[in-house]
């Protein structure tokens, strides 16, 4: 027999490879019947025009990633301008020309538009999760930022600021929109906002017409988006009270009208038209990141630039928690749904066209095994986070809501950096490669996922401190028990069941803990609850849609994930004799 003919098989092997990117319709919201299933199960209502509307952004999102791996690439990183052609101090970031063409489309789809609208808010975060199926969140960093700030503002913001700002930030055109971004870090910790040292002094009292004026001095670590018209930023008012209680939220605006004090004028039309220049701050730098790298982040001193009182100042740290850092964690994990179904996108089909040993790669069992498993977490990511969503909408649940979605934040994140290796390792080599496949970016952005927004332990001590303090575990067992008992009778309800039954053990233990070495078992517990949560939403959807949602997902899920004691699991450790003391 005579041997292959080598050039016949490099041609098949490079064959194999176009015929695999070929075989991509870009019909990224139609072609994941996963998806669409979904939309149908959390948002009933949606009728063919919601459906027509994700299709024809999925199909925009799908043919974007050369935009999006243009912008992303190193030389076309952005660039400080600190000062104008005529030296005059601007402050300004400069992007390449595919990072604005990309944003045109993302903000033409309406998702940030649509904020507040009664029955969008699925469709609002099924937009988010398109966008971030190319991981970069130069556009879904400040979409998440926005979101909050429009929530912040729409809350308890002065009338003016509203009249003045939210038809802006509403705006779906790109060059005429507003948006935001939003400063608590600063260099001394980002998890201790209690630390906060930036500095507040009052230069014009709030008046029926306008909100209270203030002079913001400090210094601020991570300032993403530094870009952005409009700022969130926390502060501490001269002579408030140490930590949280004394910091109060203020909006800034980057730009002021030229030689005028913005004080008794927050128009937005100053924002645009007007001859403006900065605001009293200096951006020292942009950082060099590791991830998120089309997206600019600062290092910023504020050298008294003005800013408008947002809500009560006693409230500060309780709103920019509870409405905007909650409603960017939930942002948080829809970028994570995005990018986990890109992964599977990617592992997927090169496993039906890649060929090794004379056979298609997925036909090995453990190929076929990873692949699966990012098909089940994109599923289980994603059915959890739109769960939350569809619950937050509604209104109905606000305690369970405030408890699912810090622990929804640490796991999707947690989940889609490994699940993003599983996609790398289904690939090989070529995964290393960055113009081969977007994995090498999105599995950098996921690992910022994990920390911004609140880190895992934080985020974990904060759940434990809710249970202890709130008793926010039990609205949320009980809306699962309730959902896991309509859940017709079968091996995999009493699965839940018996699940949710220890959760309730390990809810009361951990309430009633004053060790703070429990914190171990609160990260269990925290996993544990996620895998229940999941796995519910899994099996219903299974239920309802089986075709998109094989009923063996959830049965897999739950085996992959058994229910595990953290403390027996992982020892001891002497912390004490590890940190040398
Ligand atoms: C790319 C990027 C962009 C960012 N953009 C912004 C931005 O625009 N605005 C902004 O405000 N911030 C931003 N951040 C900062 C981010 O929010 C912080 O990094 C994050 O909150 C963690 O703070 P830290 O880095 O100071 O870590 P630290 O707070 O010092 O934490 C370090 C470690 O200690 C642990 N730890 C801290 N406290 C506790 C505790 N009580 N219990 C248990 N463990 C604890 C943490 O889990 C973590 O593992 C950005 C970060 C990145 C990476």
């Amino acid at each position: 027999m005579n041997s292959p003919n080598p050039i016949d098989a490099i041609s098949q092997g490079r064959a194999d490879l176009i015929a695999w990117r070929q075989s991509d319709d870009g019909n990224w919201y139609r072609g994941n019947a996963a998806l669409v299933a979904m939309v149908e199960h959390f948002a009933p209502h949606a009728g063919a025009q919601v459906h027509s509307h994700l299709e024809h952004f999925g199909r925009q999102v799908g043919a974007s990633e050369g935009l999006v791996h243009r912008c992303s690439h190193d030389p076309n990183l952005p660039v400080l301008d600190r000062f104008d052609y005529l030296g005059r101090r601007q402050e300004r970031v400069r992007f390449d020309a595919s990072y604005h063409e990309w944003g045109k489309i993302i903000y033409g789809s309406g998702v940030m538009s649509v904020t507040g609208q009664a029955g969008r808010a699925v469709e609002q975060a099924v937009l988010m999760i398109l966008s971030a199926h190319h991981g970069e969140a130069g556009h879904t960093c400040p979409l998440a930022c926005t979101a909050g700030m429009i929530k912040a503002i729409q809350r308890c913001g002065h009338p003016a600021l509203q009249k003045a700002l939210l038809p802006g930030l509403l705006n779906p055109h790109y060059d005429r929109r507003l948006y935001g971004a939003q400063f608590l870090t600063e260099v001394q910790g980002g998890s201790d906002v209690g630390a906060n040292a930036t500095q507040a002094t009052l230069i014009g009292a709030e008046t029926a017409e306008n909100p209270a004026l203030w002079a913001l001095t400090g210094e601020k670590w991570f300032c993403s988006v530094i870009d952005a018209p409009l700022y969130v930023l926390t502060a501490r008012p001269d002579g408030a009270a140490a930590g949280t209680k004394g910091l109060g939220l203020f909006i800034v605006p980057h730009d002021l009208p030229q030689g005028r004090d913005v004080a008794q004028s927050p128009m937005s039309h100053t924002l645009f038209d007007t001859p403006r220049e900065p605001n009293q701050l200096t951006i020292r730098r942009l950082k060099h990141k590791l991830g998120t790298r089309a997206m600019a982040s600062g290092e910023v001193d504020w050298q008294g630039a003005r800013g408008w009182q947002l809500g009560p100042l006693d409230q500060g740290f309780h709103h920019v928690v509870d409405i905007v850092l909650n409603t960017s964690r939930l942002w948080n994990a829809m970028a994570c749904c995005g990018m986990l179904w890109r992964s599977y996108r990617e592992a997927s089909g090169f496993a039906r066209f890649r060929r090794a040993f004379g056979q298609p790669i997925g036909h090995f069992a453990n190929t076929n095994a990873m692949v699966a498993q990012v098909f089940a977490e994109a599923c289980a990511a994603t059915a959890s986070t739109l769960d939350l969503v569809a619950i937050d909408a509604a209104g109905s649940d606000p305690d369970a809501v405030r408890l699912g979605l810090n622990m929804n934040k640490y796991w999707t994140s947690v989940r889609t950096t490994q699940m993003i290796r599983n996609a790398m390792e289904v690939i090989g080599g070529n995964a290393a490669i960055e113009d081969f496949t977007p994995l090498g970016r999105l599995y950098r952005d996921a690992l910022v996922t994990e920390s911004w927004e609140g880190a895992h332990n934080v985020l974990i001590a904060q759940c434990w401190r809710d249970m202890q303090r709130l008793s926010l575990h039990r609205p949320w067992l009980d809306l699962l028990s309730r959902r896991a008992g309509e859940l017709p009778m079968s091996s995999l309800q009493s699965a839940l069941r018996q699940r949710l039954a220890v959760l309730e053990v390990d809810a009361a233990e951990l309430v009633a803990s004053r060790n703070s070495d429990d914190a171990r078992s609160a990260r269990a517990f925290v996993e544990n609850a996620m895998v229940a949560h999941q796995g519910l939403c899994l099996a219903e959807l299974s239920q309802r849609a089986p075709t998109a949602i094989d009923p063996a997902v959830p049965q897999q899920f739950l085996a992959v994930h058994p229910h595990r004691r953290a403390v027996a699991e992982t020892g001891w450790w002497p912390e004490r004799a590890l940190l040398g003391q």
